[in-house]
């Protein structure tokens, strides 16, 4: 019987996928519900910060809790019933503290046992080091009236603004209060405004000093990266029934103009996955400086204005974020080596929206070879590096221990993910994986989960949903590629064409370029302004697979042709530079000093990352340390970590 008890324990615990990305005891004991109060001052760009816990126990025998925190000044910790001050110490890893923060540890000063439920409180500071928080200065805002504020926390940037248990794998409820200082500044928060002062404070204020106070709570259970905040003058627009905007004043009527159709949009994921849950859906147009295109947080997400183009040909960014409120939102996976169980599903199901909009699957189909090709190149590039933990980068499971799990951020979880999830909808059929996903939906509501977890929930719903030789014969073309596709770095198993006639027209195009005549422009050549704007992504994407063969006579043709250097759309920019600056026709023409502006209007490292990759050393460093202090702090990292690896090579020839 032992023997057997043990033998189960050591499977149970192979089983389990734990976050290698926290410092928290999380496994002991969970967050099971988190409130929080903020004093921000933005002119300071400091914030007073007080936090409380509601933790259940699921340990024997539990005498501290462990948190996460980046730096951080933490006041002291006390149970707020009885006002008991508790011991605490910060236990700090020199190699560890700026990659992924610190191990706050808080005595109990007495035992507590499984099952058992208690409160803390903790008082705390932070400031510009929180890595999380962007604080912009007066001038770097659109309405030039009042300091602003954005937060960005995936990954594991809630610890810098919050101590607490930051991994994936811990989901609470969780509610705000947020005192301002100016009349001018609003807050939104990823939760649903409360009115009347439903929170009672927990310090105490000069109410003199105090301009508004704002409140929220979210009463669906979130993992720690979902909580976010945005302060400025911003305002909310409806755009729908249950949809609206957010944003500066200045700009407002555009964004709401091209994001009119976000009901629709809701309701064409909810046509194929089933109900939106979390009642309304808004989307904040942050200022230029935010790092992503969007970010998911529930009833909060955050977008860049890149995404707002003026033919709504950006929205597909908008149709992502709200398809993460069931892939991400809902199912969460449990730790970021696990990102695609977010990601790769996230855009599954974006795509079936993408094809209610465009109506025909060929534009969805371009859009996945445009992210085949950008794919393609980061498994290429990933493959050459003899550290194993950029290799893994490669993989659906990327090596996060010991590392800030953003460095493993790329268009891998996204792509590939989606790839795994497109061959298996092929061999069990359209209807059936549709199924299966609202099936793997409704069993982990509210969970975290991860390859594993969907692995064994796909056999057994196939299983059970199949006669047995069908099943048999669809777990043996599952099995011989899953393991594959998820874990090894290499090329997928199974390559997929996504082969249709708007992709073959923007190809030919770009070939006919290629193999033009230099000065000679290809018959037939402005086809390409009658192009959907991920035509002429892939047409861009394909010159760069390619861009070996372009000389500058060809690439002057081909930007008087197209007018590409004046183009408004940042998703064709950012890739007619880096294509500028990889075959040298920056060095000689004009446009260098449009892609020196451009970095310095745009922070979203999708669209400057590349260009900061093609750059030689030194033009890198100079660009970068004109527009450090535009950057968020994750695109500074990440541009830091670029010029980091590029050695020594010096080109002079770009400045
Ligand atoms: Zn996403």
């Amino acid at each position: 019987m032992k023997f057997y008890i043990i033998a189960f324990l050591i499977i149970a615990s192979f089983g389990v996928d734990i976050d290698k990305n926290t410092f928290s005891n999380y496994r002991e004991v969970k967050m099971q519900h988190l409130h929080i109060e903020w004093l921000l001052n933005l002119r300071t760009k400091i914030i007073d910060g007080s936090a409380e816990y509601t933790f259940k126990v699921t340990t024997a025998e539990l005498k501290e809790v462990h948190l996460d925190i980046y730096q951080m000044e933490i006041k002291y910790a006390y149970y707020p019933n009885v006002g008991k001050v508790l011991d605490w110490h910060v236990e700090s890893d020199p190699k560890q503290s700026l990659v992924q923060g610190d191990k706050l540890i808080i005595k109990l000063g007495q035992s507590y046992k499984y099952g058992d439920i208690f409160q803390l409180r903790i008082k705390y500071q932070i400031g510009e080091a929180a890595r999380a928080l962007s604080f912009l200065s007066v001038d770097q805002t659109d309405d030039k009236k009042a300091p602003y504020l954005f937060s960005q926390c995936e990954a594991n940037n809630c610890r810098s603004m919050i101590p607490l248990q930051d991994t994936p794998s811990i989901k609470f409820t969780y509610s705000a209060t947020v005192l301002t200082q100016d009349s001018q500044i609003n807050v939104f928060m990823s939760g649903l405004p409360v009115e009347n002062n439903k929170f009672a404070l927990m310090e105490q204020y000069n109410m003199n000093g105090i301009a508004k106070i704002f409140q929220f709570e979210l009463k669906i259970k979130i993992p720690a990266y979902l909580i976010a905040i945005v302060a400025g003058t911003v305002q909310e627009k409806a755009t729908g029934q249950r949809t609206s905007v957010i944003s500066e004043a200045k700009n407002i009527d555009i964004y709401q103009k091209e994001l009119e159709d976000l009901d629709k949009y809701v309701k064409y994921l909810e046509d194929y996955i089933g109900e939106y849950k979390w009642g309304f859906y808004k989307i904040v147009i942050l200022p230029a400086s935010f790092p992503f295109g969007g970010m998911e947080n529930p009833l909060l997400t955050f977008a860049n204005p890149s995404i707002i183009v003026g033919d709504k040909s950006g929205v597909s960014v908008a149709i992502h974020e709200i398809a993460h409120s069931w892939f991400g939102n809902t199912v969460t996976c449990n730790n970021w080596s696990n990102m695609w169980i977010n990601e790769g599903f996230c855009v599954f199901l974006e795509r079936k929206g993408l094809l209610q909009l465009f109506g025909e699957i060929d534009y969805v189909y371009v859009n996945s070879q445009v992210g085949t090709k950008e794919m393609n190149a980061l498994i290429k590039e990933f493959n050459t590096s003899t550290d194993p933990v950029v290799k893994s980068y490669a993989s659906l499971h990327p090596i996060t221990e010991d590392h800030n799990a953003d460095d493993s951020f790329s268009t891998i979880p996204y792509e590939r993910g989606y790839q795994l999830l497109f061959y298996l909808e092929s061999i069990i059929s359209e209807t059936k994986f549709q199924q299966l996903l609202k099936d793997w939906l409704r069993q982990n509501e509210y969970q975290s989960a991860d390859e594993n977890d969907f692995y064994n929930f796909m056999i057994t719903w196939i299983q059970s949903n199949f006669t047995i030789e069908q099943f048999l014969a669809v777990k043996q073309q599952i099995d011989s590629v899953y393991t594959k596709w998820v874990y090894e770095t290499g090329a997928l198993p199974v390559k997929q064409g996504f082969g249709n006639h708007a992709s073959t027209q923007a190809t030919d195009l770009a070939e006919e370029w290629l193999s033009s005549r230099p000065g000679e422009q290809p018959q037939g050549y402005e086809i390409f302004d009658q192009f959907k704007s991920n035509q002429k992504q892939l047409f861009l994407s394909y010159m760069l697979e390619k861009y070996i063969n372009m000389n500058t006579i060809t690439m002057k043709q081909l930007d008087l042709s197209y007018n590409l250097s004046e183009n408004k759309d940042a998703e064709l920019l950012f890739r007619w530079y880096t294509l500028s600056i990889q075959t040298k026709y920056a060095t000689t023409n004009t446009n260098l000093n449009q892609i020196r502006s451009f970095v310095g209007k745009i922070g979203r490292m999708k669209m400057i990352n590349p260009i900061y990759k093609a750059l030689d050393k030194n033009t890198a460093q100079t660009w970068y340390n004109e527009n450090k202090n535009f950057y968020h702090p994750l695109a500074r990292q990440s541009i830091e970590n670029i010029i980091k690896s590029k050695g020594q090579q010096i080109n002079v020839e770009l400045l």
